[in-house]
């Protein structure tokens, strides 16, 4: 699946709820599946576990694209498709970055 048609099954299965709970109560939900990510990831959890929380975040991430009108395959695009935002080679050369 890519990103675009799974922004859209996210949109297909959840967009009733999602804009009866609005942006901000939508933010909340990401950032605690951020919190349960980053516990999976410190906790050094199992790969199924792991695998589940990234599935969430992104989900969320795209929750919260759709309540906003935002096509997450096109903001990447426009923003990394033709390389590093600062330097604008394919292979990142900024100074300065970690
Ligand atoms: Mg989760
Ligand atoms: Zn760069």
């Amino acid at each position: 699946m890519d990103l675009r048609d799974f922004q859209q099954l996210i949109e297909k299965m959840y967009s009733r709820k999602d804009r009866e709970r609005g942006a901000a109560g939508t933010f909340l939900w990401l950032m605690e599946e951020v919190g349960e990510l980053a516990a999976a990831v410190g906790e050094g959890a199992d790969e199924a576990k792991k695998r589940d929380e990234f599935a969430d975040v992104l989900a969320w991430l795209a929750t919260l694209a759709n309540v906003e009108g935002v096509d997450l395959s096109d903001a990447l695009q426009a923003k990394y498709g033709r390389g590093c935002p600062g330097c604008g080679k394919m292979v990142c050369e900024c100074k300065g970055k970690p």
